[in-house]
């Protein structure tokens, strides 16, 4: 069986993630605009947004998944796979490990911002490498090549919500991809669903 993961926030409940509508109007703030108006604001969040993932650890459903070498395609930024082991993981909308001097075309690891917001050669403002909402996914036929590569796609956690998780669900199940839906108690629903498969 040839199995792939689309994961979304619900699988990092159990790590004490919070989900975006459970931080307010984060939805809002992390968009094109917001941080091209407001740089500083929106890095102040990131950086928010990183003391939480720091603080978490994988649970038993991101364990599972990486025990069982499932390649991933997640829509979290929150880097849970890769510390629980994960190696193929598609981070759709990014993550918090560095930022970006466009001008440059230099990475910084993402810890600079909070000294300066701006490159220190060019005075440019770094751009976080995180897919934000008006953006296109710069990985969407990366994900795309991988739901291709798939008998099966267990899909975890992903409200559906977002038209991202919609339309990868879709696309599988117009080219006959069998998919598997836990959105509940993904850490006990996951590794138990794996067993079932790979017994
Ligand atoms: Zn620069």
């Amino acid at each position: 069986m040839n199995l792939v993961a689309l994961t979304g926030a619900g699988i990092s409940k159990a790590s004490g993630i919070p989900t975006f509508n459970e931080m307010g109007n984060l939805r809002e703030k992390l968009s094109r605009s917001f941080f091209e108006n407001s740089p500083e604001e929106f890095y102040k969040i990131l950086i928010e947004m990183k003391e939480k993932i720091e603080r978490a650890e994988p649970n038993p459903a991101h364990i599972a998944l990486a025990k069982y070498n499932i390649p991933i395609i997640t829509m979290n930024i929150d880097g849970l796979h890769k510390k629980a082991g994960s190696k193929n993981v598609i981070e759709i909308h990014g993550n918090l490990e560095f930022v970006k001097c466009p001008k440059c075309n230099k990475l910084y690891d993402f810890d600079i911002v909070k000294k300066t917001i701006y490159c220190n050669d060019c005075k440019t403002l770094f751009q976080p490498n995180v897919v934000l909402y008006g953006d296109t996914i710069p990985l969407f036929f990366n994900a795309i090549d991988l739901i291709g590569s798939a008998d099966e796609l267990l899909v975890v956690g992903t409200s559906f919500y977002t038209s991202t998780a919609t339309e990868l669900v879709n696309r599988a199940k117009f080219a006959g991809i069998n998919v598997t839906i836990i959105n509940d108690k993904a850490e006990e629903n996951v590794p138990k669903f794996l067993q079932s498969v790979f017994k």
